[in-house]
């Protein structure tokens, strides 16, 4: 059986240190840090995590905006209020939650963010400057992944890790942040993607395997070597009509045939979910010291 690498309680124990750090400041008559959150449209998901955000700054004590605009919204507005965020000087940070509605180009709106607040780090200064080495903001995703390494003593250096996934905002940072030469780094790494011909024989050489794909319980058992780390960043909402939701949570992974073979496994929920706030938060804090 694989130990379970508690995404939650590390998630909770980084915000108590960033809390702490929060009374510092007031305790120092400094401004606290102030995150703000665009959500356009009604999407389900993005309206839970747009809250768990805004809910985790209530908690540390930062300072939180949610702005929250209509499905309509025209890419001219959006841009308008990112202009308006990137000028407020009382914000530190702020993110604009994806997937935008169709009208609004997703990369012009990540261009327009100003990369010192630019917390959610997809700016292309800030993945510049991660590629780079320099610093800059790490995307929140893969940075919380880093974090969640680190935190529960998961060994890189020397490992042979099997990133599946290349999208901007996971996969290809999470490629390029493992293999640094810094720790958690120095992994040898494998990244793996749709044009991949057998893409298991590479998943079971790997020591620490990291799933970025959004294809439900994709991995399964027979495709993990014994004893290898897996990461599931994967997050899938299923129908349970059982459940008072309707549904529930599932990752990349098929959890019950891989954790008995792992040696540790990240659930889902409870996984890399927390990481990504946490992250969030630190990055924040990042942005408001170095203003
Ligand atoms: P994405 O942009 O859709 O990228 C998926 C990647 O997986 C692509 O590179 C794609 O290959 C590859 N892929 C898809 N199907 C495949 C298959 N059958 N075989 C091999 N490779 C395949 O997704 P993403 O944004 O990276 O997100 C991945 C998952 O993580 C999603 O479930 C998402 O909801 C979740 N997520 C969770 C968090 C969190 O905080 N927990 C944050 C971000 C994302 P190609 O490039 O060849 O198309």
């Amino acid at each position: 059986m694989a130990e379970l690498i508690d995404g939650k309680a590390t998630s909770l124990r980084i915000q108590d240190e960033i809390a702490a750090e929060v009374e510092k400041i007031k305790s120092n008559g400094g401004k606290v840090p102030h995150l703000a959150a665009v959500l356009v449209g009604e999407d389900g998901a993005s309206l839970t995590y747009v809250n768990a955000k805004v809910k985790a700054c209530e908690r540390i004590g930062y300072g939180s905006t949610l702005v929250h605009l209509p499905q309509d919204t025209s890419e001219e507005t959006l841009l308008a209020k990112v202009e308006e965020l990137n000028n407020d000087d009382d914000i530190d940070g702020f993110i604009v939650q994806v997937p935008l509605p169709p009208q609004i180009d997703e990369q012009k709106v990540v261009d327009a963010i100003m990369p010192e607040k630019d917390v959610d780090g997809f700016h292309p200064s800030n993945m510049g400057k991660m590629v780079l080495g320099l610093s800059g903001m790490v995307p929140a995703t893969p940075k919380g992944i880093l974090m969640l390494m680190e935190k529960n003593g998961i060994e890189t250096e020397g490992k042979h890790c099997v990133v599946m996934g290349r999208s901007q905002t996971v996969g290809t940072p999470v490629s390029v942040l493992l293999s640094r030469k810094k720790t958690p780094g120095n992994c040898t790494v494998t990244q793996v993607h749709s044009r991949t011909k057998d893409i298991a024989d590479y998943t079971r050489r790997a020591d620490l395997l990291v799933v970025a794909l959004g294809v439900p319980e994709f991995v399964t058992g027979d495709m993990v070597k014994k004893g290898a780390v897996v990461i599931d960043v994967g997050i899938h909402r299923v129908e349970a009509p059982e459940r008072k939701s309707g549904f529930k949570l599932k990752g990349d992974v098929k959890f019950d045939e891989v954790e008995p073979i792992a040696s540790r496994i990240t659930p889902v929920p409870g996984g890399v979910g927390p990481m990504t706030i946490a992250a969030l938060l630190h990055n924040t804090l990042e942005a408001a010291r170095n203003k």
